[in-house]
């Protein structure tokens, strides 16, 4: 795969290097030129935040729901910008929206989550963007399909686009639940795994999906060493047109973000150094016990394999299964663990095993 190596350090991405995490807010769309003036002047007198988010196309899920002011709001956008000295961002679905925003001094797009499903958009916008160095900030697909994410990452790159951002905003339920969007954390963990130099940012309102949940989201996303959030922000959010019930006034803005913490990377502390490196060669040796555990469990399970084959028994014993997620489960409760993560470590080590005794039964064949 591709290094990566070009990408430009979020900190290299405007005039001034940030001191803090990246802070994006504003509403979910432009509605009227009062309603953006006044949330912008709010949101300027907040000096963390340094980017002003408004959408101007919508791509909605229905139709004939509100699907933004288009062109007529670029111009609220230019006021705000010279107004109040913030970075303007837009978030664009094709080339045209693209060569708009260009035109208008709009300092960092945004791709939504619907539009990154599609290579074929994508293509298109990197295409126009060839070798412009403005900031582009990729969500996740709707569906939780890193290479779909990785590849829209990469079509911008090929083409010579370096200001690049993954864009966390969750991964659509096909039950309700707490949550609009699922955060799956480990996907933008194994994304921050895969292209290391690669900033991450957190968008908690559309994972939150109401106001209750935004700043636990976002201290864990500071907490997982994300590079910033983009916050829904809106002068009256209950007449808001588009996302009224996640977005937050400026007011609960400040709040939150006075209440987050930025914690370090790591410490020059030489006792917390200490502390650290006696724990991790303690997890050292658990995994190495866990792995030997569990080469030990296998090698049994191929020996009822074996004798499975030789009595003519099928693989699959449910009662058996049945036993062991019970009793485990119990087992692990009472150590703390919780049920999900039992229930899927079992699920890993018992496809393993029928694997395992597949492949014997089908040489005992042979
Ligand atoms: C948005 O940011 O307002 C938006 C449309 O989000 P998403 O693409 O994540 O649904
Ligand atoms: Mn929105």
């Amino acid at each position: 795969m591709e290094s990566f190596d070009k990408i430009i350090s979020i900190n290299n991405w405007f005039d001034k290097p940030l001191d803090s995490p990246l802070y994006i807010a504003g509403p979910c769309s432009a509605e009227t030129e009062e309603q953006i003036i006044n949330t912008a002047s709010e949101i300027s007198k907040n000096s963390k935040i340094n980017v002003f988010r408004a959408g101007l196309w919508k791509p909605r899920t229905r139709p004939n729901t509100f699907e933004g002011v288009g062109n007529k709001g670029l111009p609220w956008l230019k006021k705000v910008k010279e107004k109040y000295g913030l970075l303007i961002a837009v978030e664009v679905a094709n080339p045209e929206h693209v060569a708009l925003c260009l035109e208008n001094n709009i300092d960092v797009l945004w791709i939504g989550a619907r539009t990154v499903s599609n290579p074929f958009s994508i293509q298109e916008m990197a295409k126009s963007l060839a070798n412009v160095q403005i900031p582009v900030l990729i969500k996740n697909p709707v569906n939780p399909d890193i290479d779909l994410w990785i590849g829209a990452i990469e079509r911008f790159y090929n083409n010579g686009v370096y200001k690049l951002a993954a864009l966390h905003r969750g991964f659509y339920p096909f039950e309700r639940t707490i949550f609009r969007n699922i955060p799956k954390w480990e996907i933008p963990i194994e994304l921050k795994i895969k292209l290391p130099l690669l900033p991450v940012i957190c968008d908690p309102s559309h994972i939150a999906g109401t106001t209750k949940f935004i700043e636990e989201i976002s201290q864990k996303a500071l907490d997982l060493n994300f590079d910033g959030l983009m916050i829904e922000t809106h002068i009256n959010p209950k007449q808001a047109l588009s996302d009224s019930q996640q977005q937050l006034t400026p007011k609960q803005l400040n709040e939150l973000l006075s209440r987050l913490i930025v914690r370090d990377v790591s410490s020059n502390d030489t006792e917390f150094s200490k502390l650290l490196s006696n724990y991790r060669s303690q997890i050292d040796s658990l995994d190495f016990q866990l792995l030997e555990l569990l080469a030990q469990r296998m090698k049994v399970v191929e020996k009822i394999g074996e004798y499975k084959s030789l009595n003519n028994v099928k693989i699959l014993q449910l009662p058996r299964w049945e036993n062991i997620i019970g009793t485990r489960t119990e087992y692990g409760k009472s150590r703390g663990l919780s049920e999900e993560f039992i229930t899927k470590l079992l699920q890993l080590v018992h496809k393993e095993s029928i694997q395992k005794q597949t492949e014997i039964m089908s040489k005992s064949k042979i």
